[in-house]
């Protein structure tokens, strides 16, 4: 089996002035090609510690394909620290230089001197050009060994990647496999939790895989097979998949690309219902959530932000002595603010919230992050009560997240 690594070379990348983003598109693209990636270096621009990091990704890997370094100014050395590990003089390449001066010619741009520096590559390297910029890219063979450098920018690295190099380790790979995921997500539980009750699923698993990762407020398990074909990798995890739903129903809410606010329209759309929310800490987030999905005008009607007490009474209807009684933050104005968000807007459905997202503003009763969410809907109206940890905005996200989450639980009828 091949093996590759990443070198990713650039002090922005150090400094984390840039996002690695062409390390997570090639670790991609190496799974859906069923090539093994076990290492990624991060390098600066920096000739030593270049071919200290290239040497030793070399000893260890069969495939090294190499990020940035190959443009025009000083710092940019990846050509020669690839000739120096390979032992090879560096020459001007003509069939490079005829390329950077036809893109020089084609984009209608004169080229500077130090441009010619781009087409002196190892002797012997193969060209990968470059249609998206000047810097051609370079594969180097060593002994049955073979190191590829493309250029930083993303758009010619991702470009040359699909155009040239895919195609080439295609055809250098003897057997065929790839790498297929799926991602099944869920909310309203933590990640231990969750892993205690599918551990045995998680345990003792080769092919396909199955790992957990959390993100804010969500919990994910990714289902990896390994296969000769996408559709074969697809079957092996289809029965774990179905395994997996069934152990953490009602937690489940989705997988891959899907969001909760995704799933909230689909359930809606199926049913032709509709919805309003009512947000107070949230201020409009939950809304924005739910108009991010594409087609949303079908079922959203309307969202009230009702940020002061005053809206809440105005727009909402809410008693101003529940106000009185119970605070702005409590179960009763939280459940009055869904039902005067559905009384206004006439919609099947409604979703309400209000809560102390800090960092000010508790008490020791009320504390940051204690959020009331309510939903109402089929004649009823259900409320329930939550305590968030975190910043403002994380606070805020995951009361957005609770309360889809509650509204999808009701939606689907699960008490
Ligand atoms: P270079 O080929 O090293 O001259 O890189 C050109 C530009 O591409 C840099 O200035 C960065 O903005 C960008 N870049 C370089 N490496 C990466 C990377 N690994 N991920 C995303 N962008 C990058
Ligand atoms: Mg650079």
């Amino acid at each position: 089996m091949m093996k590759a690594e990443l070198v990713m070379i650039g002090t922005e990348l150090l400094l984390g002035e840039t996002v690695d983003t062409n390390a997570a598109y090639l670790a991609q693209e190496l799974a859906a090609l069923g090539i093994d990636l076990y290492y990624k270096s991060t390098v600066g621009d920096n000739w030593i510690r270049m071919i200290e990091v290239i040497t030793q990704a070399l000893a260890r890997s069969d495939l090294v394909i190499v990020s940035g370094g190959l443009g025009p100014t000083i710092d940019d050395l990846t050509r020669e620290a690839v000739a120096a590990v390979a032992n090879l003089p560096l020459e001007l390449n003509t069939e490079a230089m005829e390329m950077i001066e036809a893109y020089f010619r084609q984009s209608n741009r004169t080229m500077s001197e130090n441009n010619r520096k781009q087409a002196f590559l190892p002797r012997g390297a193969r060209i990968i050009p470059n249609h998206w910029g000047t810097a051609p890219g370079l594969i180097v063979h060593i002994r049955d060994k073979a190191i590829i450098a493309l250029p930083g920018v993303p758009r010619e690295l991702k470009g040359m990647f699909a155009a040239y190099v895919s195609p080439y380790l295609e055809s250098r790979i003897e057997v065929k496999q790839t790498l297929i995921s799926r991602t099944l997500k869920f909310a309203g539980i933590g990640e231990s939790k969750l892993a205690e009750m599918v551990e045995d699923e998680l345990n003792c698993q080769s092919n396909p895989t199955v790992a957990p990762y959390a993100s804010l407020g969500e919990v994910k398990l990714r289902i990896t097979a390994k296969a000769g074909s996408r559709e074969r990798a697809l079957e092996m995890i289809h029965p774990v998949e179905r395994r997996l739903i069934q152990k953490l129903n009602p937690y489940y809410f989705g997988a891959d690309q899907e969001t909760l606010e995704s799933v909230v329209g689909t359930l809606l759309r199926e049913r032709n219902e509709t919805l309003a929310v009512a947000e107070s800490c949230t201020g409009g987030l939950i809304a924005n959530r739910i108009t991010d999905v594409p087609g949303s005008s079908d079922y959203f009607e309307r969202g009230y932000i009702t940020y002061s007490n005053q809206a809440k009474v105005e727009l909402l209807n809410v008693n101003p002595e529940l106000i009185d009684k119970y605070g702005a933050v409590s179960r009763d104005v939280a459940a009055a603010m869904a039902e005067g968000a559905q009384a206004g807007a006439k919609t099947d459905w409604s979703l309400a919230v209000t809560g102390i997202a800090g960092p000010s503003g508790g008490t020791s009763e009320k504390p940051v992050g204690l959020v009331y969410i309510a939903v109402s809907g089929k004649g009823n109206t259900k409320t329930k009560q939550f305590r968030f940890n975190g910043t403002r905005t994380e606070i805020k996200f995951l009361v957005s997240q609770a309360a889809l989450n509650f509204l999808r639980l009701e939606i689907q009828g699960v008490r």
